[in-house]
């Protein structure tokens, strides 16, 4: 971040951006990468690259964040809502198929927890039925399906570095994309509509307003922060694959024999251990479990809300129920998890969790 100040360029599209997006374009294996001032932002790019007309349907999970939908509506799309499978809380491959019609437009995943989608149905489905295929990446970023990056799948994949995700500069993200009419279009979205990156290259003298826009770049400060982060992501996410297996450890059987579902990652898929939960048998016990531990000076957390029973939902005419999505809603509860938890910290949360269940 010194570095950024000395050399005077902290606003966007400057040295540090431009090496994290060179990272990240090499580590997974796609055509280019964008920077952006958040994921939401690099969602809203991809909703503008989609060129939709009000109408238009997106397929997206029920249980996910608000950004993964608003992005679209903000363009006029209709979101229709699918339900997320009982093992991984993914959008649910095999229910797919019937939400699609001739306004479908585009279908956007969420890889859950960072555990990748069922991808060979969901891309196989994408290309048969002639939909755009979007992953919207945020738990996933160093994750794999059947050894292929995640954000690899998608015609646009987006990222998160905001603060609650693995790897994070406070407020950040970044479009992943492959085409190159897509780069130099979304390099024009980004800088307000304009072809200023056409005068940067020389192919124009003066640079003007040529498309819609807005102002989608990050601040050198922050992509400074961000490639140091980069840098680390190795001992990330050893220290995050060490937290998550001791968890597992402890629970896995004991905590199932008591009702309580407990994360499943299938054998073809690697994950970047975003975060540890378990499913507990109903509400109420949920709503125990986070008062106990609060008592005792645990923070647990619960997850989405089922965005087709939110207000804006269901004012945008979601009338489809998601029971899984619904289910996970009131049962979820999310274990402290982060880089520097201590050992004996996650003891403690272990030994009471084990013991608000009695083992
Ligand atoms: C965190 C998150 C976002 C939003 O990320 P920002 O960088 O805060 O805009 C979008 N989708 C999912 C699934 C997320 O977890």
């Amino acid at each position: 971040m010194r570095e950024a100040i000395d050399a005077e360029h902290i606003s966007g599209e400057g040295p540090f951006a431009h090496r994290c997006a060179d990272l990240l374009r090499r580590e997974l294996g796609v055509g280019a990468a964008v920077v952006t001032s958040s994921c939401t932002a690099a969602l809203e790019m991809t909703a503008l690259l989609l060129e939709a007309n009000p109408g238009d349907e997106v397929i997206l999970p029920a249980y996910t964040f608000v950004s993964t939908a608003n992005a679209f509506v903000l363009r006029g799309l209709r979101p229709v809502f699918a339900d997320v499978r009982e093992d991984t809380l993914n959008i649910d491959e095999t229910r797919l198929a019937e939400l699609v019609n001739e306004r479908t437009r585009a279908i956007v995943v969420v890889h859950y927890s960072g555990v990748g989608c069922e991808m060979d149905r969901i891309s196989e489905l994408a290309r048969s039925r002639g939909v755009e295929l979007i992953e919207d990446n945020a738990h996933g970023l160093f994750g794999s399906y059947r050894d292929r990056p995640l954000g690899s799948f998608g015609r646009w994949a987006t990222l998160s570095f905001h603060e609650t995700k693995n790897i994070t500069c406070g407020e950040g993200g970044a479009l992943l994309l492959d085409r190159e009419d897509d780069l130099r279009r979304a390099e024009i979205l980004r800088d307000k509509g304009t072809n200023r990156q056409a005068l940067f290259r020389g192919e124009v003298d003066k640079y003007t307003w040529v498309d819609l826009g807005s102002s989608y770049s990050l601040s050198d400060l922050l992509a400074a922060y961000l490639y140091a982060q980069l840098e680390q992501r190795e001992s990330i996410t050893r220290k995050r694959r060490a937290i998550w297996e001791t968890y597992d450890a402890a629970f896995r059987g004991e905590l199932e024999a008591c009702g309580v579902r407990l994360p499943y990652v299938p054998p073809h898929c690697v994950q970047p251990y975003h975060m540890y939960w378990m499913r507990l048998p109903d509400g109420a016990t949920r709503l125990r479990f986070i008062e106990a531990m609060k008592r005792r000076g645990i923070h647990c957390v619960t997850h989405y809300q089922p965005l087709n029973l939110s207000a804006m939902g269901r004012r945008l005419g979601a009338d489809r129920p998601c029971p899984v999505t619904e289910a996970a809603a009131d049962t979820l509860v999310r274990l402290p998890f982060y880089n520097e938890l201590a050992r004996a910290d996650q003891e403690r949360v272990i030994e009471e969790t084990l013991s608000f269940f009695a083992v």
